[in-house]
């Protein structure tokens, strides 16, 4: 008789702890493919230190290669109940687990000369060099819409360059626009506080309630829908973030999948989990990985070959660069249930070089956990 079969789609921290979690609990009980593309996983943090020439990218990648588990490389196009359809081929399988992350829309932002666009590994390495060039003026890092991956990241990003650009003798205002009132507003506790001293401190200005008008900007000038302007000379455009083509057909609140607290879907046997996923939690490493071990459990209690488990928890956390190799830490944890019924609790650990090292440890857990260096 054949095993009941598990496609994964994603090599992010999602579809990785997903199928560590089969192989561990599903104890040669299921067949477990992991398809993704390319055949590679990255680690998405390691962006921010490439944009500002503080890391290679080479060292961010790798080929993903799990015991017990088939790894491809494909494209899919489509996830349903049934499987998947991969480089236009169909693929069966009894559940589907899907972590595409989220899709930053570069399309919808014009080809500005002034401009680079992008919130990925791909657009730190063609920024850097930008980045690092600008003369002086304005250098704005633009959030143009919500969500978007790792809510800190671009103030680290700013207040990064800023220190740069002071240290080499430009007097680039950096400065951060935002659609929201403040920073992190989601996240809550001191996490806005703190980012606003922060910012401040490396004299990086944020613009707030910053709702960019893409259609009425320009290259060079920034519009938001209120009609304020902003002028400069180069921006690091993140765009809004969008749904991935292949969960098309699912119930989705904007960009984001409805799924319950174990990631299944609106579609029978199609769990969603990760950045793709409508659940209230900030768009984090753990959030994702936790994710996938939940519902690496709900399709194992599915198939009847593990009693059904309490799902758990995340404790995401996030590194923001202060510029000079120094690191700051804001941790999430949710000691009173998930929201919207428990409340966040957030925990600020101050910029050290430390961090900086906890951060590379980050790097090489995950690129271990691929089966890479
Ligand atoms: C600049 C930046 C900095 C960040 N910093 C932090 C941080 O400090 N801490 C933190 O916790 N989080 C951070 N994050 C967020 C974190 O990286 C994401 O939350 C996490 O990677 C989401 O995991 P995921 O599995 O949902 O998707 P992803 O990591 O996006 O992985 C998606 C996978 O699916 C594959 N895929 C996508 N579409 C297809 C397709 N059609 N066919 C086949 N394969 C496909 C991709 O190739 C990839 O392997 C950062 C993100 C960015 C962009």
């Amino acid at each position: 008789m054949s095993l009941p079969r598990v496609l994964i789609v994603g090599a992010g921290p999602g579809g990785i702890a997903a199928a560590h979690r089969l192989r561990e609990c599903g104890d040669g009980q299921v067949e477990i493919e992991l398809v993704t593309r390319g055949g590679t996983a990255t680690h998405l943090a390691g962006s921010v230190p490439v944009a500002i020439g503080a890391a290679e990218a080479e060292n961010l990648s790798c080929a993903v290669a799990l015991p017990g588990v088939r790894c491809t490389a494909g494209e899919v196009s489509v996830v349903d109940g049934g499987g998947a359809v991969i480089d236009g081929r169909r693929v069966d399988a009894d559940a589907v687990i899907a972590s595409p992350g989220l899709v930053p829309d570069v399309d919808v932002v014009p080809d500005w000369s002034r401009a680079c666009t992008g919130w990925d590994l791909d657009a730190a390495v063609a920024a850097a060099p930008r980045l690092e060039a600008v003369p002086g003026g304005t250098l704005a890092v633009v959030v143009c819409g919500l969500p978007y991956r790792c809510p800190p990241a671009p103030y680290g990003l700013a207040m990064a360059l800023a220190r740069t650009h002071r240290a080499s003798g430009r007097f680039t205002k950096v400065c951060v626009v935002t659609p929201e009132a403040f920073p992190l507003m989601g996240v809550g506790g001191e996490a806005p506080a703190f980012l606003m001293d922060s910012c401040a401190g490396a004299k990086v200005e944020i613009e707030r309630k910053f709702d960019v008008d893409l259609g009425a900007s320009e290259d060079g000038v920034l519009r938001a829908v209120d009609g304020r302007a902003l002028e400069y000379e180069l921006a690091f455009v993140i765009p809004p973030h969008c749904r991935s083509a292949m969960l098309a057909d699912l119930d989705a609140v904007g960009p984001l999948v409805k799924v319950d607290a174990r990631g299944h879907s609106s579609v029978a046997g199609v769990f969603v989990i990760g950045d793709a996923a409508a659940t209230g939690l900030p768009r984090a490493a753990d959030v994702a990985a936790t994710g996938g071990r939940n519902a690496a459990d709900a399709v194992l209690a599915d198939f009847g070959i593990e009693p059904p488990k309490p799902a758990a928890a995340p404790q995401p956390s996030c590194y923001i660069n202060h510029g000079g190799g120094s690191m700051s830490r804001i941790r999430i944890s949710y000691p009173n249930g998930l929201p919207p019924d428990g409340e966040a609790s957030v925990e600020i650990d101050a910029p050290t070089p430390d961090l900086g090292y906890a951060a590379e440890g980050e790097r090489r857990r995950f690129l271990e956990s691929v089966g890479g260096t």
